[in-house]
């Protein structure tokens, strides 16, 4: 099990939106949770800006979630962390990872990788999927041998590093436990199972991390003792969990909240066309309402 966090006095909390779209209610309903959790605990909750994607993070949309979240009656400690801003400090913990040879480079495209995989199915081999229902990567560019590596590398070859998941699994044995809260405070340890994201990609072609990289880090950077999330990202907690360990971080509780959906009973989303809060403000709907929608 990661280290445990210290029981930081006072607890902390962070709602940490990714501004690639305008929030929409299962934010809300994440960052009033967050909110109503910290002030039970006596803690603090921190707003952090998950901003690693340069392609789909706007600066404009990070003004719109403060103004957002202001509407909705939230205010937070100033200044906002960005994790556009410490990109040299996720590329160090990656250094770290590839130079204990944890990590590799990937050259797969998408396509290659569904070619590959298409092609060892119909070859009988089983693959198995992650939780989000993607094949696992079958391990190309695993073996593939140093010096071409480091030859594509130095043609400027675009790539991903991925964790090798069972080197890191020999460096971290054993059990891999969580530890999960309530909103009333009560905690339970529960099992986790990093292996069923096999080689994840733990740093992008364009930036020297990933989501699940720079949310271990930032979590310990910024003191945080308790994680509330969407349950969407419950699954992903297993492998923030091993890389804890492997990176010798400390590890916050967990609590995964329930999702916000649609009226048709989907999950709101940008790319669905759901009804953003900016959407709701400007029909006239109030905070006030929003929040007893929500049930606060
Ligand atoms: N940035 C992530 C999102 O907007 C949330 C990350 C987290 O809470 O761990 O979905």
């Amino acid at each position: 099990m990661p280290a445990p966090h210290d029981a930081v006095s006072p607890p902390h909390l962070r709602f940490a939106p990714s501004p690639n779209g305008r929030l929409h209610l299962g934010h809300a309903y994440s960052a009033l949770l967050n909110d109503q959790i910290a002030k039970r605990l006596g803690g603090r909750c921190l707003l952090r800006i998950e901003d690693i994607d340069p392609g789909r993070s706007r600066p404009e949309l990070i003004s719109a979630i403060e103004d957002d979240l202001a509407w909705l009656g939230l205010s937070y400690e100033r200044p906002v962390r960005r994790q556009s801003e410490h990109l040299n400090l996720y590329r160090a913990a990656l250094d770290g990872l590839i130079a204990r040879d944890l990590a590799y480079p990937c050259f797969c495209s998408r396509g290659v990788i569904q070619a590959r995989v298409a092609q060892m199915q119909a070859e009988g081999t089983e693959i198995d999927r992650d939780p989000d229902g993607t094949p696992l990567y079958p391990g190309t560019c695993r073996a593939l041998p140093a010096e071409e590596s480091a030859a594509l590398r130095s043609q400027g070859a675009p790539h991903t590093w991925r964790l090798d998941m069972a080197r890191a699994l020999e460096v971290a044995p054993g059990r891999h436990r969580v530890r999960c809260f309530e909103p009333d405070g009560s905690e339970a340890v529960v099992s986790a199972d990093p292996s069923r994201w096999g080689d994840a990609v733990i740093a992008r072609r364009d930036v020297p991390t990933s989501y699940h990289l720079s949310v271990v880090l930032d979590d310990d950077i910024q003191g945080i003792s308790h994680v509330v999330r969407g349950s969407d990202l419950l699954a992903a907690t297993d492998l923030h969990a091993l890389l804890q360990r492997l990176l010798g971080l400390r590890s916050p509780a967990y609590h995964h909240h329930r999702l916000i959906m649609a009226e048709d009973g989907e999950k709101l989303a940008k790319s669905r066309g759901s009804e953003t809060l900016g959407d709701l403000r400007a029909r006239g709907v109030t905070a006030e309402e929003v929040r007893r929608k929500l049930g606060f």
